[in-house]
């Protein structure tokens, strides 16, 4: 057999569309919390993925559940229905407010059906007219056209001709903005129960309510982007549970696959019988293969005290990041809930959160950011408290040099 050649950084440049700009290692292998590089050179991870990898690498339920329905089947087209995907779909309405399940492929695919499903509702109940979308600024929910649109970040949506319409952008946490700005000609708000993309923003507990209460009062629908906040992130199976109101609409990706694409937009029977056959689909939706390894996820997830081990590590985190603080006085605010977590950086170091993942990736960590001036981490719920004691002695080693 011909030995295969060693994959380089420089073929990314070679042969990808230059859409991202990725490191310079390129990880290998995977367990638990631990990465491994070509150079086997070993890293704790604290990015997980961007939120995704919720169990860390290659756990052995999700590979379990994976050979497992690997060996047994792994496509069939929407004409079927398949176990796993009604198996998942029954755990996913028990565990949150929803009757109904729509299986996708990822957050943006999911959020563009909650969005479809939004249009058409007020459509058919409604009216044409009543068509606006009001989402928030800094806010992200994906990016199919539709989606980038109704995301806050104009960066993201200009240049690619006209936009889809009536999409308007309002300040998070603004409750005079909403008040003056919301109608009846309001079909739905939709936003991320905490801000990620975006920078790490919590909402007040004054503007939730409210959200909550224009809604009703307008006949307008609660979409909640629960994308990165969602499958046990916070603490809460949905972030909601822990915010004392329920969307109409719920998406979720990222988590619930654990690392196998997957996306699902939630709501309730009433809403539901508005997408009747033919309305919308997907050819991977609900893939029998996805739907085994997100099940073996939830399972895991859903359990008391994997849920309640977030709040620990949410603490050991917090602790952590306060000591370096009180050496560096690098942080203005640890923000954030559960394992979504940011930690801002101060007059001083502005526009450095960039700085801070390369010395980090030095060291033998990986972190993410949220915009210029957040360092973001997103690391596996079920991270060892040992990993995350020394993932952060390599953080403070990585703020030491560049403190320097
Ligand atoms: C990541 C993310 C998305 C997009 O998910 P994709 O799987 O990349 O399409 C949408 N909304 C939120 C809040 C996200 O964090």
């Amino acid at each position: 057999m011909m030995e295969e050649m060693k994959v380089q950084r420089g073929w990314f440049d070679e042969v990808m569309v230059p859409c991202y700009s990725p490191m310079e290692m390129i990880p290998v292998k995977g367990e638990g919390s631990r990465v491994w590089d070509q150079e086997c050179n070993e890293y704790i991870d604290f990015a997980g993925g961007i939120a995704v990898s919720c169990l860390g690498h290659c756990h052995p339920a999700m590979v379990a559940a994976l050979t497992e329905q690997g060996q047994k089947l792994w496509h069939l087209s929407n004409v079927m229905t398949n176990e796993p995907a009604l198996r998942l779909a029954k755990k996913l309405t028990d565990l949150c407010f929803a009757d109904k399940v729509f299986f996708a492929n990822s957050g943006a695919e999911a959020n563009e059906a909650a969005l479809k499903l939004a249009r058409r509702y007020s459509a058919d109940v409604y009216g044409a007219e009543k068509s606006e979308i009001i989402a928030f600024k800094q806010g992200f929910h994906g990016r199919t056209f539709f989606t980038v649109t109704v995301g806050g970040q104009e960066a993201y949506s200009d240049g690619f001709g006209p936009k889809p319409g009536d999409i308007t952008h309002l300040p998070y946490n603004d409750v005079e903005a909403l008040r003056q700005h919301v109608s009846g000609r309001t079909c739905a708000i939709m936003m991320e129960p905490l801000q990620g993309e975006g920078g790490i923003i919590e909402p007040s507990d004054e503007f939730i309510q409210a959200v909550r209460e224009v809604c009703q009062q307008h006949n307008a629908l609660l979409i909640f982007d629960e994308v990165q906040t969602g499958n046990g992130r916070t603490g809460h199976f949905y972030a909601y549970q822990g915010l004392g109101i329920t969307p109409d609409i719920l998406s979720t990706a990222k988590s619930l696959g654990g690392g196998f694409p997957i996306g699902a937009m939630l709501t309730t029977n009433k809403l539901a019988e508005h997408l009747k056959v033919g309305t919308h689909g997907s050819t991977y939706g609900g893939n029998p293969l996805a739907c085994a390894v997100a099940e073996a996820v939830v399972d895991v997830v859903s359990q008391p005290e994997t849920l309640a081990g977030v709040a620990e590590r949410e603490a050991l985190f917090r602790q952590g990041l306060a000591k370096i603080n009180d050496k560096y006085a690098i942080f203005s605010e640890i923000r954030g809930k559960g394992l979504l977590l940011g930690a801002a950086l101060n007059e001083q170091w502005q526009g450095r959160a960039r700085d801070v993942l390369v010395a980090a990736g030095e060291q033998g960590l990986m972190v993410l950011v949220a915009g210029p001036n957040v360092v973001r981490f997103t690391p596996s719920l079920v991270i060892s408290h040992q990993d995350i004691a020394q993932g952060l002695e390599k953080l403070e080693k990585a703020i030491a040099s560049l403190a320097q």
